[in-house]
């Protein structure tokens, strides 16, 4: 059985022998792109290359992407824990061609990986392409020999690709790998798509006009190839698994929970060991690239994934912090790729004692706060806005938090009351604002949180580009 180290090593020799550059991963906090609130896909390094501004000394690339999505346009922090496919943090594995090979050989290139090396089953195999793509549909049927009962046609955007309002644009084509009957979902474009049995392991990306202005393409005289592959999703069936939780990475991260807490992995808790393995992936690595806990943007999204996973391990029966704890864990299974995790254990240890010894202190009271006012609901009535409000001001809990504690419960929050109490504090902290003396600092300070609005200055709401590969 191959490793997930193993799998992503042979992904990135594979394209090496095919004269691809194996470039390293870049930082989760994009460089220069202020758009963008984390690296959500493994072309977001490449963006300038694309569009030409930069040139590099090659023209075929392959990576493994880390990659978060738990803010913006991809956001699939509620899923984790509760899909067996999804995660805030993830490895893209990646094949690029900067203006080189174009369609025929990028199909070519991942069919060969997939069904030779790695060896899958063609017949558990099926591929979407964009209804309009009559080109890359032919390329199906020649070179993977599919009839077209395996090749479906997806007209909506989901497989068409733009990196903005303008740009590069193109095409998608997406393989996905069939866990069987047994398993509850429908093929993609149908209306239960959203499941566990068709999985998406791996998106095409042909790069093929650029549009300028908005609804004017011209076709790109070099063409470029982007794609992205979810290696746990692939690990998951290369180690001929389900769910992506039941892989050897994840399942010596939940083992590791269910150490700590003195909770089965698979008993009462088991959506909370898997939010916490999660979640200690992407808050090690988001730690590791520089990104601190905080009151908004980029660090108050890290405090809102760190927050979550202590209180699932609080309503575990912890007392003590113990988060941190995880940590050599997850060291040992991915500190050989990267290295970052070691030279910043201790930062990221220390962010997480802290942060959560901080939270231990509001979190109990908070969640009796919570208790108190849900067994007073009807049933079925909303958490009103003024008491989520209170839970985030005075207990720390994000919005976020408070939903999450809130699932299955058949109550949800009013989230138009939350941000309206918000509104509300914020102009009552401005008319009481005596002032610093310094109104330039103050001015800088209002205007910031009227631009970009209360959520996003807080960054749970916050809109960002698309980065989709
Ligand atoms: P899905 O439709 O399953 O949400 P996606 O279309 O949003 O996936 P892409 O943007 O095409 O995903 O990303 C490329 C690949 O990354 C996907 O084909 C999938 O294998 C993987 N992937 C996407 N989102 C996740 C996630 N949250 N956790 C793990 N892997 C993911
Ligand atoms: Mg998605
Ligand atoms: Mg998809
Ligand atoms: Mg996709």
């Amino acid at each position: 059985m191959l490793t997930t180290n193993e799998i992503r090593s042979a992904f990135l020799e594979y394209f090496a022998s095919k004269g691809h550059q194996i470039v390293q991963s870049s930082s989760l906090v994009p460089r220069n792109d202020p758009t963008l609130l984390f690296t959500n896909a493994g072309m977001v390094q490449f963006k300038n290359v694309f569009t030409g501004q930069e040139t590099r000394p090659y023209s075929r690339a392959t990576t493994a992407q880390k990659v978060v999505r738990a803010g913006g346009k991809h956001n699939d922090l509620d899923n984790v824990g509760y899909t067996a496919r999804h995660h805030t943090f993830f490895e893209m594995m990646g094949n690029f061609s900067f203006g080189d090979y174009f369609k025929p050989e990028a199909i070519e290139l991942a069919w060969t990986l997939v069904t030779k090396n790695f060896g899958l089953a063609k017949d558990k195999l099926l591929v979407t392409v964009f209804a309009e793509d009559e080109d890359a549909a032919g390329l199906w049927r020649k070179i993977a020999g599919l009839d077209d009962s395996r090749i479906i046609r997806i007209p909506t955007s989901d497989n068409f690709w733009r990196m903005g309002d303008t740009g590069p644009c193109g095409p998608c084509s997406e393989i996905f790998y069939d866990h069987g009957p047994d398993v509850p979902g429908g093929p993609p474009g149908s209306p239960d798509e959203d499941g566990d049995r068709f999985v998406e392991i791996w998106n095409l990306v042909f790069m093929q006009y650029f549009e300028d202005p908005p609804g004017v393409r011209t076709p790109l005289p070099r063409p470029s190839i982007d794609t992205g592959m979810g290696l746990e999703r692939f690990a998951a069936i290369m180690q001929g698994k389900r769910d992506n939780y039941d892989t050897d990475t994840f399942v010596a991260l939940t083992q590791a929970s269910a150490d700590i807490t003195h909770q089965s992995v698979d008993g009462a808790f088991k959506a909370s060991h898997r939010v916490v393995a999660d979640h200690l992936r992407s808050a090690a690595f988001l730690i590791a690239d520089g990104v601190l806990p905080s009151k908004d943007g980029r660090g108050y999204v890290l405090r809102r994934i760190m927050r979550r996973a202590m209180r699932h391990l609080h309503m575990m029966g912890t007392t003590d912090p113990v988060f941190h704890k995880l940590l050599p864990a997850l060291i040992q299974q991915m500190g050989g790729a990267y290295p970052e995790l070691v030279h910043g254990e201790a930062l990221i240890r220390e962010t997480m004692r802290g942060e959560e010894e901080r939270f231990k202190a509001m979190l109990d009271r908070g969640l009796h706060l919570l208790e108190d006012e849900k067994s007073r609901l009807q049933s079925g009535a909303p958490l009103p806005g003024d008491i989520a409000f209170r839970l985030y001001d005075t207990f720390g809990f994000p919005l976020d938090l408070t939903q999450d504690a809130l699932r299955g419960s058949g109550h949800d929050v009013d989230v138009k009351g939350f941000e309206d109490a918000m509104t509300v504090q914020r102009q009552r902290a401005r008319a009481a604002w005596a002032g610093s003396g310094d109104s330039a600092v103050e001015t800088v300070w209002f205007e910031a949180r009227d631009k970009f609005g209360a959520s996003e200055f807080l960054g749970y709401a916050t809109e960002q580009a698309d980065g989709e590969v």
